[in-house]
């Protein structure tokens, strides 16, 4: 091309394009001014004398990992005590890179003030942080899960009636949110599954149309069968945490347009009687759900403490899903469909001609072990790389 752009050429010992198509084997990747501009047969490429070649032929690549509820709280681990705002900063832009190294090319943050920060600030090469969808802080009813007394990075904002929401709403417009949050219910907590609405079908169905009408997607934190109802007759775009549903309101969710990410991560990890409990509820309404019709996006809800450090555990998620899911919609909840939830599919989710190059290489095919996608060796996100331990792991 008499473009001049610098391209690179990845090839892929298989490439599995996350479309659901079967693997191919051997394959050039072209990529060019951040995005792929062709796919074809290694054999068959006829490649630039000056592209930068990137060798994965003992590897399977894939689209790059989307986590869709997380926080870039800035936590100092094992400090569950907010820093000043320069040590969160400083503590979210490490945690914010170790996400992209584990593989995690895009992810939304649903709720932190230090989020809009990196997003904003993130155009650096080789990239240091995903692509990030912001949420700042959340808004939240009168009886809200935040309003317990909360180190300060638990931050929401009260709703109290219409006219309130619509105004919460416009705030965060103004402020530059990718996605509108809202708690609609309590919890989960230690005193069990936290499952009383915080907010009205009245109130949701403000911030929704507010929302909407300026282009940004609402996601609700909601657990139990009142608060998501609430929330599908609201018209919320994404249901988070979404468990202890009756199969009545499994069924309605299946018949909306909402999606659920079911954030199974977090509990997995803690060993506590009320964590178990909370983990074997989500798998039973995921299981149920799934036999529904839900749309599912894989999302953690993890924060950077102890238990859910920010990295190649964040694909734990994938591979939790797929004790109930297949494999292949396990991996689709963590690309494709996460991307078509987040409204990006036609930027990244796939590796397909004209979007992003975003892409990962796992030594195996993850369809047989989801557990390798916790061993992601090279990243490239808008056609940069930004991570390469290849030539390290012995290929
Ligand atoms: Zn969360």
């Amino acid at each position: 091309m008499a473009d001049g752009m610098a391209r690179t050429t990845v090839l892929a010992g298989h490439l599995l394009d996350g479309t659901g198509a079967p693997p191919q084997a051997d394959v050039a990747i072209q990529v060019a001014g951040g995005r792929i501009e062709s796919i074809e047969s290694a054999g068959a490429s006829s490649m630039d004398r000056d592209s930068h070649v990137v060798d994965l032929r003992g590897w399977w690549v894939m689209p790059g990992l989307i986590d869709a509820h997380m926080h870039l709280w800035g936590l100092t681990p094992g400090e569950f005590v907010p820093a000043d705002f320069e040590t969160r900063l400083a503590n979210a832009r490490g945690q914010a890179r170790a996400l992209l190294r584990a593989g995690f090319t895009t992810v939304r943050d649903l709720g932190s003030p230090i989020s809009p920060w990196i997003r904003d600030s993130n155009c650096t090469n080789p990239p240091a942080a995903p692509r990030i969808l912001a949420a700042h802080v959340g808004l939240t009813g009168a009886r809200g899960p935040w309003l317990i007394p909360q180190p300060s990075w638990w931050e929401a904002r009260v709703v109290r009636g219409v006219a309130s929401a619509r105004d919460a709403v416009r705030r965060l417009h103004d402020e530059g949110v990718d996605v509108v949050k809202i708690g609609a219910s309590t919890g989960p907590g230690a005193e069990g599954f936290g499952d009383i609405p915080t907010l009205t079908v009245g109130e949701i169905r403000a911030v929704c149309e507010a929302a909407h009408r300026v282009g940004l997607p609402v996601a609700a934190h909601a657990i139990g069968s009142e608060a998501v109802r609430r929330c599908v007759v609201g018209g919320v775009d994404t249901i988070e945490h979404g468990y202890g549903l009756s199969d009545d309101v499994c069924d309605l969710v299946a018949a909306s347009d909402t999606w659920i990410v079911p954030t199974l991560r977090t509990r997995a990890v803690r060993a506590s009687p009320e964590a178990k409990a909370t983990a074997r509820e989500q798998m039973d309404t995921l299981r149920r759900g799934a036999t529904a019709g839900i749309r599912y996006a894989a999302g953690t809800d993890s924060v950077g403490d102890a238990f859910t450090l920010h990295g190649p555990g964040n694909a734990l998620e994938v591979e939790l899903m797929g004790r109930v899911l297949s494999p292949d919609a396990a991996l689709a909840a963590g690309t494709r469909e996460a991307a078509r939830m987040l409204g990006i599919d036609g930027e990244t989710g796939t590796v397909e001609v004209g979007k992003c190059a975003d892409l990962i290489a796992v030594p195996e095919d993850p369809r047989q072990d989801l557990s390798v996608l916790q061993r992601v060796a090279f990243v490239m996100r808008d056609g940069k790389a930004a991570r390469s331990t290849v030539r390290a792991a012995g290929h």
